[in-house]
């Protein structure tokens, strides 16, 4: 696979800050900078199964009152929640999706499956999803939405788009939480796992270049404004966590190749889901996508759709509803 390359604009493209760098415009890295932190994919799930007030979101996710204030208001800056004043005979505001983050919707389809397919639990195994529009139980699956056809990321094509130019963004991240989305106390927390490890800005955008063929340290050194520690770090926990696979390639000093386990490639249906939505949602000039996408099967624009296999019919928001056991 190839990845867009556009070129550098100029020597090492450090700013005059150095908490500021330049990396490859990715929808994916842009979806990943607004939403890719573990609490605000806690708190847009919360707010997907109706949890809409502070006191309510602070007991599902355990999380403290500031790190939860501050996503608030976050995930309003970028558009993603809506605050609502006190109704009649309520003493609390309320917090709603927008436009924006019912589009997420999609991303939870594929995280779900791929959370049941690879963290099997009792009480995941006992979920069901129905859809409105035909009645059924269902398991979600994504298509092309040109041939119908299944997409396997091996057979993706990847070329600049109109919008192939470079993000400036900050070295510095949000003051993290050290608790692990695992123990969140929330029932409704249904794919932890996969949030434990999207939720972690570094872990995702290194799996997003993965699927773009990059595979040595290097190379992800060269795409993200990571500490080299911080790499290594997570480079090692997505090997224990079996996304990815290391294979020596020089011995003395050591070093190793990451691939794509099978686990790590069934991500990619996730993982275009955001990219869709960066495209749609996270484009601030307008310039149309950093990357366009092409189905080799069909030769045609790839768009990923998400689909109920019981009726083929389009896995809308409002049209899923989930049983828990
Ligand atoms: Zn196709
Ligand atoms: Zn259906």
């Amino acid at each position: 696979m190839v990845s867009a390359n556009t070129g550098r604009p100029g020597a090492d493209v450090n700013s005059d800050s150095p908490s500021v760098l330049y990396t490859r415009a990715s929808s994916i890295n842009r979806a990943l900078d607004q939403i890719g932190d573990k609490w605000c994919l806690l708190i847009i799930q919360e707010v997907f199964w109706g949890i809409n007030n502070f006191n309510g979101m602070l007991n599902a996710t355990g999380v403290s009152r500031g790190v939860l204030s501050d996503r608030l208001k976050w995930l309003q800056v970028i558009g993603c929640l809506r605050k609502r004043a006190p109704q009649a005979g309520h003493r609390f505001s309320s917090y709603h999706l927008t436009q924006k983050s019912l589009r997420l919707h999609a991303s939870a389809m594929m995280a779900i499956e791929w959370e049941r397919k690879y963290y099997r639990t009792p009480q995941l195994d006992a979920i069901q999803l129905i859809h409105a529009d035909c009645g059924k139980a269902f398991t979600p699956w994504m298509r092309c939405a040109s041939c119908n056809g299944a997409i396997n990321a091996r057979e993706v094509r990847y070329s600049p788009g109109p919008g192939a130019t470079w993000d400036q963004r900050q070295k510095k991240v949000r003051r993290r939480s050290s608790l692990s989305s695992s123990r969140v106390p929330s029932q409704h927390s249904v794919y932890r796992n996969l949030i434990n490890l999207v939720g972690d800005r570094w872990t995702a955008n290194i799996i997003a270049l993965a699927f773009h063929g990059h595979s040595r340290f290097d190379d992800f050194l060269k795409e993200l404004p990571v500490a080299t520690n911080i790499l290594s770090d997570r480079l090692k926990l997505l090997e224990n966590e079996g996304i990815f696979a290391a294979q020596a390639y020089q011995q003395r000093p050591r070093r190793c190749e990451y691939h794509l386990t099978a686990k790590g490639w069934d991500l990619f249906p996730y993982f275009l889901t955001l990219l869709q939505w960066g495209d749609r949602w996270c484009d601030p000039q307008d310039l149309g996508p950093p990357m366009n996408l092409m189905h080799r099967p069909c030769a045609k624009p790839l768009s990923g759709e998400v689909v109920c296999n019981s009726c083929d019919g389009l896995l809308a928001p409002f049209t899923v509803s989930i049983t828990l056991a």
